[in-house]
């Protein structure tokens, strides 16, 4: 069945005009369902929302279960509608909240470290999907819409490649930022990226201002190949052209994700070919000790380490940042969220 939350307004008319359903009606149940109400929750007469369930799904998402972590951290399970399980974390700063969400169910990219790619790609999210998430949360904290809203930030840094999944990704951003819906900046919304080039420039020929983050990692094209399979796609300097380029068309400055090793990447050397790589583009480098995941034998290096490798970029004219690791005991940080799924029998696998 097809869902509702899926559609920006202009198709919810057109999909909605066969059945009779018009006007202000179609812009209060646009409202509704960006405020996470099912047709039943809507103030609306019976009779619309009977033929509104007999054609369609209203919320795509339903929370499944939470675990809370000592720093305050949420990690949420969803169940979509096919049984399928992903995973988001909201994050409570002091200026708001921060929802994490995924764009994939699975991942295809293979990164070392990461447990969201351990099974593969199971499938995309549709935009009603990824949406779903925000919306689900925003109710979840008793949030309205507009100024009224409980999350004020998104990360697209859940499982999944969210260039991997570019047309609904992208009508996500559309619907997220919608003025009658959630109404988020694309200021306050990062979409991170392994770094699939022809993408991040189709992002930027399309308009969008989101933060871009670049999964980077590495310093040298071999290093980082030991890393993410991605490398022996595209090289670092193809990717960094591709920023060079957004940052022309958005204005934005980009964000750099770099995952320390312990023993691999995180020795004054790196740090020297790092800044020297980003030195004349407008950036950011989020420095993360590698969090553990079971799976894999790489080892994050010491959070004095970690201190050391920022302070060096520092000195190097680069801006940086110790990224705080947050949800790591309930396996919400970033590379620890993975897929599940419902069998036959209602167990979660
Ligand atoms: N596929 C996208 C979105 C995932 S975002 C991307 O590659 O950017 C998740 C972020 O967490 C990425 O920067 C990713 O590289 C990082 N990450 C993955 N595994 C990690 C781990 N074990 N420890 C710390 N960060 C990790």
């Amino acid at each position: 069945m097809e869902c509702l939350l899926d559609y920006t307004k202009e198709e919810m008319i057109e999909k909605l005009a066969p059945l009779g359903i018009k006007g202000y009606r179609v812009e209060q149940i646009f409202v509704g369902l960006n405020q996470g109400k099912t047709f039943v929750e809507m103030n609306i007469p019976q009779d619309i929302k009977q033929t509104l369930a007999n054609n369609f799904a209203s919320q795509p998402i339903t929370i499944l279960d939470k675990r809370i972590s000592v720093d305050g951290t949420i990690k949420f399970l969803y169940r979509l509608s096919d049984n399928n399980i992903i995973e988001g974390v909201l994050m409570k700063y002091k200026y708001g909240n921060t929802l994490c969400v995924s764009t994939q169910v699975g991942c295809r990219m293979g990164c070392k470290f990461c447990a969201s790619t351990l099974h593969g790609l199971v499938r995309n999210l549709t935009a009603g999907e990824i949406l779903g998430q925000v919306v689900t949360i925003n109710k979840f904290l008793g949030g309205k819409l507009g100024e009224n809203r409980m999350i004020t930030n998104i990360v697209l840094m859940g499982s999944g490649e969210p260039l991997d999944n570019y047309e609904n990704v992208t009508k996500f951003l559309r619907l997220v930022t919608d003025k009658k819906g959630l109404n988020i900046s694309e200021r306050n919304i990062s979409l991170s990226t392994c770094g699939l080039v022809e993408k991040i420039k189709q992002l930027a020929d399309d308009g969008f201002k989101v933060t871009l983050t670049i999964s980077l990692h590495a310093s040298t094209d071999e290093e980082r190949k030991e890393l993410m399979p991605i490398a022996n796609k595209y090289s670092i300097k193809e990717i960094l052209d591709a920023c060079h380029y957004y940052y022309s068309k958005s204005n934005r400055r980009v964000v750099f994700e770099y995952v320390l090793v312990k023993d691999k990447n995180d020795s004054f050397e790196d740090a020297k070919k790092l800044a020297g790589l980003l030195s004349g583009l407008m950036s950011h480098i989020n420095v993360i000790p590698l969090n553990s995941v079971e799976e894999r034998d790489l080892i994050g290096s010491t959070r004095e380490q970690a201190a050391k490798f920022v302070q060096m970029l520092s000195k190097l004219g680069q801006s940086a940042t110790l990224r705080r690791t947050l949800g790591e005991d309930i396996d919400g940080a970033c590379g620890q969220l993975r897929q599940k799924y419902i069998d036959s029998n209602g167990n979660l696998n």
